[in-house]
């Protein structure tokens, strides 16, 4: 996998009074080595990924579940679970997550599924995608290590995220984004008043010219949500999980289908549901995760279906621009998660994404982005080759709002124009 260097110029003792509740150390998810909790994301051994390690040991299951159940209705509700302060409530944050679980029957009607199907609406976040949640951590790992400027390399909903946040929790914002996104994506990403900077290049460009700004005085002070801050950000989306199975009555779901942009949500969602078998908060029985994935960018279901566990990097083309990352960090995790839970790894054309978001709209009222109809359309296409067990609970997760890829649907308008009146009506044939 592509290895980023660690640029840190936090000394450990200072790193080591920071308050993240119940967050440890860092931890190098390759050779186990821990570091004290600092702004570094790479091992200083062997250079792998480093992510929290948590301090369990002293917790009484039904405390915990009646403390997470008296929580607000937001991902803080899982504060002892996470890298935050104990009143980080109290603290200025959007105060993401909550979100609807949908019973979708008349879509589980229409895909033949008989074991209970579901979608995770994550539209229903401040900024209408996913990424809240990620953001909501990092920015306080921000606020924990003394950064006062917030930024990112965006495929679009994370530079939209980090400026809200950044607006609200009073940090300076300068966001990183590909130069061609969808105007959706950068109107959401420009009204909360930050910097917002297009890169003439795709979203990997976008990535290695943050990584070489980290190593740079430019960059000094600064804190990268999906670089430098990535073992904090990661973890949020641990609560998706969290929430799915406190939403299902603290219960697994049997599978789980999770759009993959660079794989990090994928590998955390998995991280929070071992998380809750071990804390006893969830009975341990067999769960598969599935990614899905766009054909135009497709790396990690290339790799799956050929056997591989080296993921090779691709050049994006799709309409699926919030997951168009073409050599995404975690692949070689995702691909591990999914053959470990005896799930899988699959993707769809363009046309298959508009059609699904279409038939998400028309059975459940729910408008996605075309992240979602690459679930959508992945969970169908897993249903028809037989990969996917219809007898089994099934959640899909839709991870971002369709007012912001418009374009993908420009296709749906008018049924009819008519003059105001019943004659032009009827003429229309609608009676
Ligand atoms: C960022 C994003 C994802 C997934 O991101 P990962 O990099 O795989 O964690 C999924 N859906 C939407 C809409 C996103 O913006």
């Amino acid at each position: 996998m592509a290895v980023q260097t660690v640029a840190s110029s936090t000394d450990s003792a200072a790193a080591n009074s920071v308050d993240l509740g119940p967050a440890a150390a860092l931890s190098c998810r390759e050779c186990g080595h821990r570091v004290p909790l600092g702004p570094v994301f790479a091992c200083e051994e062997c250079f792998g990924p480093l992510e929290i390690a948590y301090d369990f040991s002293a917790h009484d299951t039904e405390e915990l579940r009646k403390r997470i159940e008296a929580g607000p209705a937001n991902i803080w509700r899982y504060a002892p679970l996470l890298p935050v302060p104990a009143d980080v409530a109290t603290k200025p944050n959007l105060n993401p997550g909550w979100t609807k679980l949908v019973q979708a029957d008349n879509l589980a009607r229409e895909l033949g599924v008989t074991g209970g199907l579901y979608i995770k609406d994550d539209s229903g976040n401040p900024t209408h995608s996913f990424k809240d949640r990620v953001v909501a951590q990092a920015i306080e790992a921000a606020r924990a290590f003394g950064f006062t400027t917030l930024s990112c390399s965006s495929t679009g909903n994370l530079a939209g995220a980090v400026g809200a946040a950044a607006a609200r929790a009073g940090f300076r914002s300068c966001v990183f984004i590909p130069h061609d996104l969808e105007q959706g994506k950068v109107v959401m990403a420009a009204v909360y008043g930050g910097e917002l900077v297009g890169i003439e290049g795709n979203y990997d460009d976008v990535n290695r010219f943050c990584s070489e700004l980290i190593g740079d005085p430019a960059g000094e002070g600064w804190g990268f949500v999906n670089v430098n801050l990535r073992p904090y950000y990661a973890e949020g989306s641990k609560t998706l999980a969290y929430e799915i199975c406190e939403q299902l009555g603290w219960r697994l779901p049997d599978q789980i289908v999770v759009p993959i942009a660079s794989g990090s949500q994928l590998t955390k969602i998995d991280k929070g549901l071992q998380e809750l078998i071990k804390l006893g908060l969830v009975e341990d029985k067999p769960y598969k995760i599935f990614g899905a994935q766009a054909e135009g960018c497709s790396p990690v279901s290339t790799a799956y279906k050929a056997g591989h566990d080296v993921v090779r990097p691709q050049k994006p083309d799709t309409i699926a621009k919030s997951l168009a990352i073409g050599n995404p960090a975690d692949g070689p995790y995702v691909l591990d998660i999914a053959r470990r839970t005896g799930g899988a790894v699959e993707d769809v054309t363009d046309e298959q994404i508009v059609e699904a978001i279409t038939l998400l709209a028309r059975t459940e009222g729910i408008f996605a982005e075309t992240a979602g109809g690459v679930t959508v359309g992945v969970t169908k296409k897993l249903l028809e080759s037989g990969v996917l067990d219809p007898s089994l609970t099934t959640v899909v997760l839709n991870t971002g709002d369709g007012l912001k890829t418009l374009d993908a649907v420009a296709g749906t308008g008018l049924t009819a124009t008519i003059r105001p009146s019943l004659e032009s009506f009827r003429e229309a044939g609608l009676v």
